[in-house]
């Protein structure tokens, strides 16, 4: 058992077209693990410290973040606590546009978190497999949206697919697991994005889950029991974090009553809980089952998993708000405290 606070990381994307064209300011700085926002109306700062901090806006800055340096410093050390049989779980948090999914999947040539860490973790299965070790690999791929689940694998000519099982033993580099698994994911990405045309910007209401569960089995020869150790991999895209932010969820609620995301309320409600429960060390009640994405997501707040969330902002000084309540949400999730364990079976 080991006790581990969820890691959290930042990241600010470059400025976008109309940013650029608004001539906007830059109001987000960051310097080691240190982020700084200065309000461009109250000229206050605001000071936060996290475990990483991720500059992305101009790379041509030496200190300038990149796809890889992301996946290196925030998806591999869990692609490798999985491989020790923890439960692992990244979430990207942050207001729509923000960058995450260009954080978890990435575009083109520039690939998410996601893609990079499939591609790592088959590499490495398939030059670990023989006679004594079997390693077993299954995905799933949904969205959470209105309460309810969507399996983004499943299509309309083939309606019952599920926990699709991935090859592992294949070619190291170039091997078809690869295919395979590209191919799913861009049937997922895709079945996302075709549902979210003619309706009103569902990709900032709805939060993707992919999971993968991977099991790795010992046979030694000569003894009868064979020992095997189990993770279940957690990559969570959430839906933008303005669905729940207080002038949504005070004032305006009759109106904007429809636009407010319940399991995105709810996360915010557990995270707080969690934060409370870890800095009093009393037992709170926490209220996993309010919402579908908390209720999924349980063992990964709070429970048996190695957890890290990365918060994506925009440099621009309109979105100062929005920022700094992603900033605070961050902090208060850096607080808490994970018991995570190796999940081992022997059996005969
Ligand atoms: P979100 O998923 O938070 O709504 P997106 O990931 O779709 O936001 O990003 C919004 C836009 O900004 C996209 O066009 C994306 O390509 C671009 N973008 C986001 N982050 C970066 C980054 N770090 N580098 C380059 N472009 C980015
Ligand atoms: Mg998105």
């Amino acid at each position: 058992m080991e006790n581990s606070a969820v890691t959290v990381a930042v990241r600010v994307r470059p400025f976008n077209a109309r940013e650029k064209a608004e001539k906007a300011l830059q109001v987000i700085f960051m310097n080691g693990q240190e982020t700084t926002v200065q309000h461009p109306d109250s000229k206050q700062s605001y000071s936060f410290t996290y475990d990483f901090s991720f500059c992305s806006v101009d790379e041509f800055d030496p200190t300038f973040a990149s796809q890889r340096t992301v996946y290196e410093t925030l998806g591999k050390p869990l692609l490798l606590r999985a491989f020790e049989g923890f439960n692992t779980c990244l979430f990207a948090y942050g207001q729509t546009g923000s960058g995450k999914s260009y954080t978890m999947m990435g575009f083109g040539e520039e690939e998410g978190v996601i893609p990079r860490f499939c591609h790592e973790l088959f590499c490495r299965l398939a030059s670990m497999e023989n006679e004594e070790v079997k390693c077993h690999v299954e995905m799933s791929f949904f969205e959470v949206y209105n309460e309810k689940i969507h399996d983004l694998l499943v299509t309309r000519e083939e309606p019952n697919q599920r926990n699709m099982p991935l090859r592992v033993r294949e070619h190291p580099v170039h091997g078809p697991y690869v295919a395979d698994l590209s191919g799913w994911l861009k049937l997922g990405n895709k079945q996302r994005a075709t549902a979210a045309t003619g309706m009103n910007d569902k990709s900032s209401r709805s939060h993707s889950v992919f999971t993968l569960v991977m099991t790795q089995t010992q046979f030694v020869e000569g003894e009868e029991h064979e020992h095997s150790i189990t993770s279940r991999i957690n990559l969570v895209d959430l839906a933008g974090s303005e669905r729940c932010n207080s002038a949504q969820t005070s004032g305006d609620r009759l109106r904007e009553g429809a636009s407010i995301n319940k399991s995105l309320l709810t996360l915010g409600k557990v995270i707080s809980a969690l934060s409370d429960q870890a800095l009093t060390r009393k037992k709170v009640f926490i209220p996993y089952r309010e919402s579908v994405l908390t209720w999924l997501l349980k063992e990964s707040l709070g429970g048996n998993s190695k957890t890290a969330m990365i918060a994506t902002l925009s440099p621009a000084g309109s979105n100062v708000e929005e920022s700094l309540s992603t900033l605070r949400y961050a902090q208060q999730a850096r607080t808490i405290i994970n018991v995570a364990k190796v999940n081992e079976d022997t059996s005969a």
